[in-house]
C-alpha cells in the first residue's frame, strides 16, 4: 500500500449521545459523495440498538489485544477509561481508499488527534450538542445507558467539548436534517477544492497509510 490512494479520509467526532450515528447514517445515505463508514472494532458490551458487523465489530479482550500486537489498528483508545477499547482497523480504511471512497471515521477526540497528527490532510468535523443539558437529555432519551454510564459519558463530554478546537469544522446538531446538510456542504466544498487542484497536499495523507 505504498502508492497514493484516490479516496479521502473524514473524521466525525462529538460526545457520546450528540447524534453522531443518527447523522452519519443519514449523511451516507443522502450526500452525493462516495461516503463509506469505517466499522470500528470494540470490546464494549453489545447494546440493544447495535447491529453487530454493521455499526461495530465486537471483539473479546484477547482478540482486540492480538490485533493491537499485529499492528491492525490505525488508532485505538480506551474511550471511557472503564476497560472498553475502540479502534479503527487499517483494513477498513485501506480497502475503501483504494476503491476511491471517502472513508468516514466516527471516533473520539483522542483517536482523532492521533489520526490528525499522522495524516495532516484529513477532513475533521466536530458535532456539538449546544449544551451539556441537551446532551444529557439525548443520552437519557436513547435509553441504552445506565446511570453510571451516563455520568461517565457526561464527564468525558466536558473534556471533549474543551478539545473541540483542534477540529477544522464545528457543526451544532440542532436538527438532524440541517446537520446532515451542513456536513454534506462542507465535504462537497472540499471535493471542489480537490478538483480545482487547490489541495495538492490532501492526497499525501493516503500514501502514508502503510
Ligand atoms: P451518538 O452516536 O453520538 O452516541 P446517537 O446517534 O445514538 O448518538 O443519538 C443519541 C440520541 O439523540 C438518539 O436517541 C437520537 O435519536 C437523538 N438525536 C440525534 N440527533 C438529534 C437531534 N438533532 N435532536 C434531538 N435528538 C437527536
Ligand atoms: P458508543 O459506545 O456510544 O458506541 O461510542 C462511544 C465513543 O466511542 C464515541 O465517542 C465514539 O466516537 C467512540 N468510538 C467509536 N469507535 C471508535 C474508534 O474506532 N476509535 C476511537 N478512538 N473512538 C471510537
Amino acid at each position: 500500500m505504498s502508492q497514493e490512494k484516490p479516496g479521502k479520509l473524514v473524521i466525525i467526532s462529538g460526545p457520546s449521545g450528540v447524534g453522531k450515528s443518527t447523522v452519519v447514517s443519514k449523511l451516507i445515505a443522502s450526500c452525493s459523495l462516495p461516503l463509506k463508514l469505517s466499522i470500528s472494532a470494540t470490546t464494549r458490551p453489545v447494546r440493544a440498538d447495535d447491529r453487530p458487523g454493521e455499526n461495530y465489530i465486537f471483539l473479546d479482550d484477547a482478540d482486540f489485544k492480538r490485533r493491537v500486537e499485529n499492528n491492525e489498528f490505525l488508532e485505538y483508545v480506551e474511550v471511557f477509561g472503564i476497560g472498553h477499547w475502540y479502534g479503527t482497523l487499517r483494513q477498513q480504511v485501506a480497502d475503501g481508499l483504494d476503491a476511491g471512497d471517502w472513508i468516514v471515521l466516527e471516533i473520539d477526540v483522542e483517536g482523532a488527534a492521533k489520526v490528525m497528527k499522522n495524516y495532516p490532510g484529513v477532513i475533521s468535523i466536530f458535532i456539538h450538542p449546544g449544551s451539556i443539558e441537551e446532551l444529557e437529555k439525548r443520552l437519557r432519551g436513547r435509553g441504552t445507558n445506565d446511570e453510571e454510564s451516563i455520568a461517565k459519558r457526561l464527564a468525558v463530554a466536558r473534556d471533549e467539548l474543551d478539545a473541540s478546537s483542534i477540529y477544522e469544522h464545528l457543526v451544532q446538531n440542532k436538527t438532524v436534517d440541517q446537520t446532515v446538510n451542513d456536513i454534506c456542504d462542507i465535504l462537497k466544498k472540499s471535493a471542489e477544492q480537490v478538483a480545482d487542484g487547490r489541495e495538492e497536499n490532501r492526497s499525501q495523507q493516503n500514501s502514508r497509510l502503510d
